[in-house]
């Protein structure tokens, strides 16, 4: 193997297989660790060690939380809001949540169909365990964002990819999605904006999805909308749940870990049909109960703020873009589209593939990566996990000198490949 990164990914598995440690269940064994998690966690190891490592692998804003949120956390202490909240989210919460989606989104949740959660992720696990039998066939425009497919897989599905290609924006048309519809389709899951590509879908192609969609009964959709605020285009980010009658139809996921920089806070949330709300809410009794109390009035205090609050950082984001894109532009032989929102690239570097540093032959996105952490020091994610191993993730939520910095180190490792 070679690599000492590879070596740290693989030695909880070793120390599985030498039974040092006791053995998972079957489930656990099939299951993939998050590459997002798994590269940050290798960065992390290799930085403990003395080395130089930048990591571009993590999709986490790199500015703190602002004070006002910080506040609202302070004071819900200071008033004792530290008991068991109900399981699906702080009534004042809930109802605040739905006037946020009013706002920005033009949906029309009541309080009883809004779910908290401990992060957009335990919301989408939620959502997918509420509607997924197994052998079901769960659609995913791909490049998708690496824990859909393992969460359906868990719960029986199967996860059935829609390819979109950098040459179309890595967007699936409607063509597409209708000829992937089977008796068996259930749901359908997507990021917009997207991660990893950074595409935004415009309201006209959401339109065309939702008719295919409404013209099958018993198909779901759960819209994943954590980057909505984090979009470059003039518009808004649309929702498919204000198309037509798709509001019976759709989970739609938000939170507030991107736009407002709470990732370590832990709170996503869903609106949906009142009978999907209540699967979810059975769901999480069983498992985490109501999400952290204090996190949740910080996350009031965020949704009920301007979306204004955050447009600083919004720019910071955009500016980021365009310095990544001019950069990777310079790069021979990678192609990108320019990401409409997230922060996130997501380079085709297959013209590197059967190419040699006279060591290490490169033949898909999770050996680049790993050549590029080996001899670069720079961290990135492989786009195998994203489901296109033709590609690398790159995050941008980094400061202008780490971005330029790594992405020289990425050039001359690539520079070295013949
Ligand atoms: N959906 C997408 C597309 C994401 O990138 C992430 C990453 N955090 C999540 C969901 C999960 O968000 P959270 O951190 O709130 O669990
Ligand atoms: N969603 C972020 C990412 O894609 C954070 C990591 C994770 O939750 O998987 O990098």
């Amino acid at each position: 193997m070679g690599f000492e990164s590879k070596k740290l990914y693989h030695k909880s598995m070793n120390e599985i297989m030498n039974n040092t440690i006791g053995r998972p269940s079957h489930l656990l064994e099939s299951l993939t660790e998050s590459a997002t998690l798994a590269m940050a966690r290798i960065s992390r190891e290799l930085a403990q060690q003395g080395k130089d490592v930048v990591s571009l692998s993590l999709g986490e804003p790199d500015f703190d939380t602002p004070d006002f949120i910080k506040q609202a956390a302070i004071d819900a202490m200071n008033k004792n809001i530290t008991h068991y909240p109900p399981v699906n989210g702080i009534l004042e919460v809930r109802q605040a949540i739905a006037k946020k989606f009013e706002r920005d989104n033009g949906l029309h949740y009541k309080a009883d169909q809004i779910v908290v959660s401990t992060g957009a992720k335990q919301a989408i696990a939620n959502a997918v365990y509420a509607l997924v039998n197994p052998g079901d066939e769960v659609l995913m425009p791909s490049p998708f964002w690496v824990s859909y497919a393992e969460l359906v897989k868990m719960a029986g599905g199967i996860p059935v990819l829609i390819n979109a290609t950098v040459e179309n924006d890595f967007k699936v048309t409607p063509a597409q999605l209708k000829s992937a519809i089977t008796d068996k389709t259930k749901l359908i899951i997507y990021s917009s904006p997207c991660n990893p590509t950074g595409s935004v879908y415009s309201r006209a192609e959401l339109e065309a999805f939702a008719e295919i969609i409404e013209a099958k009964e018993e198909l779901y959709v759960i819209s994943d909308e954590i980057y909505e605020l984090i979009n470059f285009t003039n518009g808004k980010t649309e929702s498919i749940a204000s198309v037509g009658n798709m509001i019976e139809r759709t989970i739609t996921v938000n939170g507030v870990s991107k736009a407002f920089a709470m990732t370590g806070w832990r709170i996503g949330y869903i609106g949906a049909p009142k009978w999907i709300a209540d699967a979810c809410n059975k769901m999480q009794g069983q498992i985490t109960s109501g999400a952290n109390s204090i996190a949740q009035m910080a996350c009031k205090a965020a949704v009920e703020a301007d979306p204004e609050v955050v447009k600083p950082m919004i720019e910071v984001f955009k500016k980021r873009r365009d310095l990544v894109y001019s950069l990777l532009s310079e790069i021979p032989d990678i192609k990108i589209n320019l990401p409409e929102g997230a922060f996130y690239f997501f380079p085709d570097v297959s013209a590197y593939f059967g190419k040699s540093d006279g060591e290490t032959t490169i033949k898909n996105g999770t050996d680049l990566s790993m050549y590029l952490l080996q001899t670069e020091l720079v961290a990135v994610v492989s786009g195998g996990a994203f489901g296109d191993d033709n590609c690398i993730r790159i995050s941008y939520a980094a400061s202008e000198d780490v971005l330029i910095k790594a992405i020289s180190r990425i050039k001359t490792g690539l520079s070295k490949l013949k």
